[in-house]
């Protein structure tokens, strides 16, 4: 059984690729998923660009367990709140600049009870055989592939 993380280092080119292309099909949506310090500092941010594509950003000093429960939670975000949240230039703008964000309570809890049914259900059904997060990542890909094929 693996305990390893590919996250245990976080600038792994495999770990990126498979989260960007694991993420739509988790959150149901297009979305854009970036290895940069939140605008509002934290751990994890979710915005929706100018062009209506959802962006998340996961902090740089992030990695194992904590990246993959801070991932979870930003993509319960884009499935759960990306299509009513503004347009903005959050994307571009310098980490730690947005000093006056201010979270929605209703929308944390929304989106902590997602990552865990989440989280629960990709270290019951993941590949034993792969590093934790490859495996709960690909379980939950493989969880919504189904579910489209049905
Ligand atoms: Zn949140």
């Amino acid at each position: 059984m693996s305990d390893i993380n590919l996250s245990d280092n976080p600038t792994s080119p495999i770990l990126w690729r498979l989260i960007s292309k694991a993420a739509p099909i988790i959150a149901g949506r297009d979305c854009i998923v970036k290895r940069r310090d939140p605008t509002a500092g934290g751990n994890g941010e979710t915005s929706v660009n100018l062009e209506g594509v959802p962006v998340v950003a996961i902090a740089e000093d992030l990695q194992g367990d904590q990246l993959t429960a801070t991932l979870l939670h930003e993509l319960a975000h884009v499935k759960l709140h990306a299509a009513k949240m503004q347009r903005s230039s959050t994307e571009l703008e310098p980490p730690g600049s947005d000093t006056k964000h201010k979270n929605r309570p209703e929308w944390e809890l929304e989106a902590d009870n997602q990552a865990l049914e989440w989280v629960r259900y990709g270290m019951t059904n993941r590949d034993l055989n792969l590093p934790k997060d490859a495996g709960v990542l690909l379980a939950l890909v493989g969880l919504y592939l189904e579910g489209a094929n049905q």
